[in-house]
């Protein structure tokens, strides 16, 4: 199979994604996934997405369950104009 974007051969590979849900991190590791090398877009089929949404709807439920990561939230605090940066 080839990517639709950019055309290089695709390849199957397990990743790992997080997840906002109402307010809550979730962190899923191992989704199967189609991978282009090329351009790095990422392809889920249908049944995956229908997957990760039932997950996401069950473990929300028994947060408890879950493995719980300590994630640090950092602040960008310098003030920086936002500009689109020129590409040579
Ligand atoms: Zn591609």
């Amino acid at each position: 199979m080839r990517c639709v974007f950019c055309g290089a051969e695709v390849q199957e590979r397990r990743i790992t994604e997080e997840h906002w849900v109402n307010g809550d991190l979730f962190v899923i590791e191992g989704i199967p996934a189609t991978y282009c090398p090329g351009c790095d877009e990422i392809y889920f089929a249908d049944e995956v997405l229908d997957r990760i949404d039932a997950l996401l709807e069950r473990k929300e439920k028994e947060l408890g369950e879950a493995r719980v990561l300590r994630v640090p939230l950092i602040q960008f605090e310098e003030a920086v104009e936002c500009t689109i940066p020129a590409h040579p």
